[in-house]
């Protein structure tokens, strides 16, 4: 699980050039603001790192994680399932019961990818807990944690673009499966609370009555 080079980097790399590149078209008082949230929202990001290193590298040293990589993707694909199944309602008890540190993913001013670093280093950890907790009690190779961890970490990125993906027929079956950038910000509308806590699958938020999905249409 090491948790430190990877696709989300570089996509994230990427995404910084091109709000650079849009830099022009805003305003001082605009520019002023966006650096202030991206310093926040990064320096969250430097913190995190640090602390998901350095607690991967300790369980991974004295875990007895599963080296040889499974030839089973169904089984790596009930494992994404499951392991959002948790994320899904992680979320909801965030929000019902852990407000004092989830906020701080919620109280950004503004709204771009940087938002996905933006989260409470307890999250953090606690999404370190599940992660490995699942892992071990599925019996899950290391590489196969390491692609999961890919996965989810360029959704959250995905997922807090600030943009509108094309309605069409193809992309209305895709948004009953997959969390999409408009219904997650619809999520942190303060006016539309309690709704879209999905991570990576629309359907659990279909399933438990969370799912707004006729608003944003
Ligand atoms: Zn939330
Ligand atoms: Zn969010």
């Amino acid at each position: 699980m090491t948790y430190f080079v990877g696709f989300e980097i570089l996509l994230l790399s990427s995404l910084t050039v091109a709000k650079l590149i849009a830099f022009p078209r805003l305003t001082m008082s605009s520019k002023i603001t966006l650096l202030e949230r991206w310093s926040t929202n990064f320096s969250l990001e430097i913190i995190n790192r640090v602390i998901a290193i350095t607690v991967s590298m300790l369980l991974i040293q004295n875990l007895n994680f599963k080296n040889a990589p499974s030839e089973n993707w169904f089984y790596f694909l009930f494992y994404i399932v499951v392991l959002d199944f948790t994320f899904y309602w992680r979320h909801r008890i965030y929000h019902r019961w852990f407000w004092f540190f989830h906020r701080t993913h919620h109280s950004d001013s503004g709204y771009d990818f940087s938002l996905s670093l933006r989260i409470h280093p307890i999250e953090t950890l606690i999404q370190i807990i599940i992660f490995v907790s699942i892992s071990l009690l599925m019996n899950i190779n290391r590489w196969h944690i390491f692609l999961a961890v890919h996965i989810f970490s360029i959704q959250a990125l995905l997922s807090h673009l600030d943009y509108a993906i094309p309605k069409t027929s193809f992309t209305r079956i895709l948004r009953n499966i997959f969390v999409f950038p408009d219904s997650h910000k619809f999520h942190h509308d303060p006016e539309n609370p309690d709704n879209h806590f999905g991570f990576l699958f629309s359907f659990w938020d279909t399933f438990f009555g969370t799912n707004q999905i006729k608003k944003i249409d």
